[in-house]
């Protein structure tokens, strides 16, 4: 983590950066969170990140902490004053701080904190290497479409797939279809060449960077539907595939130990790859 981040107004040393107990995000996870790269000093799709914490606030009710336009004054600062040109940006909102009861309190300022860290510029080669993911069931509530901190049971599942030497862990819904990574939207390729996600509803978040993807196949040509797919769809397809913020676009060469259709990155995934790569350099 950088040396200064930002906490209710002050940017103040890292180590010193902390809320009080009695704030709602430590004590029901009442808060909310965005993840925004940067790449050459620059927020990689800041709006589209900006929009959806809008809408989680949205949701639970919680005001906005400040204006977007004072918003972007704070991030520049907060970017200027830990030199960061490549790495990301962490915010969280949340309800704020009041004592201890399960219905929302009437008349709290939220709580605003924002940490930066700095990361290896977005490189195609590294990126383009495959990765393997494990299939787990999804445990999770139903409104995965807000954005919020409580975050144990992709914790959980992100820890069981580092044990088995995994990149992420695939979630399965009921039907056995795959919802989502732990922190990443899924991907496959089928056979027929068609380019799957799963749709957005309550059961998953909308990644930023799965719009991203979309709009660039969609203005590349390239045939994709949303739709649910299965754990054994999956593993018969040709190609798949992870996005979120921070991993891009990471082809998925390995699901529970079976290779994914020649057992490395394919020629669909590369593609949208370089073209994510070419949407980072066009926002220089
Ligand atoms: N799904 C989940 C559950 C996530 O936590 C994330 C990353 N925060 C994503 C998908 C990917 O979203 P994005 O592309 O906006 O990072």
């Amino acid at each position: 983590m950088s040396s200064i981040s930002y906490v209710n107004g002050r940017y103040v040393p890292h180590r010193d950066a902390s809320v009080h107990i009695e704030d709602r995000g430590f004590q029901f996870a009442d808060a909310v969170y965005e993840v925004i790269a940067v790449q050459h000093g620059r927020l990689v799709d800041g709006d589209g990140h900006f929009d959806r914490l809008d809408r989680s606030l949205g949701e639970l009710s919680i005001p906005e902490p400040m204006s977007r336009a004072a918003l972007k004054l704070v991030i520049r600062e907060l970017l200027r004053q830990n030199r960061i040109t490549f790495g990301a940006l962490y915010i969280q909102v949340s309800r704020g701080q009041a004592p201890r009861d399960f219905s929302f309190p009437q008349n709290v300022q939220p709580t605003l904190v924002m940490t930066t860290k700095r990361l290896k510029p977005f490189d195609f080669e590294r990126t383009a290497q495959g990765v393997s993911v494990i299939t787990i069931q999804d445990i999770r509530w139903k409104r995965c479409d807000i954005k919020t901190v409580s975050l144990l049971a992709g914790a959980m599942g992100k820890t069981e797939a580092m044990s088995k030497g995994a990149f992420e862990a695939w979630q399965v819904d009921a039907d056995g279809n795959v919802t989502e990574g732990t922190s990443s939207n899924a991907w496959i390729v089928t056979k027929a060449g068609e380019l799957v996600t799963r749709h957005t509803d309550s059961a998953i978040l909308g990644g930023i960077t799965r719009q991203t993807v979309l709009q660039l196949a969609a203005k590349d040509g390239l045939n994709y539907v949303e739709r649910p797919f299965s754990v054994a769809e999956a593993k018969a397809a040709t190609e798949a595939f992870t996005t979120s913020t921070t991993a891009f676009i990471r082809p998925v060469v390995k699901i529970d130990e079976q290779s994914v259709g020649e057992g490395k990155p394919g020629p669909f995934v590369l593609k949208l790859l370089k073209l994510y790569g070419q949407h980072i350099e066009n926002h220089k």
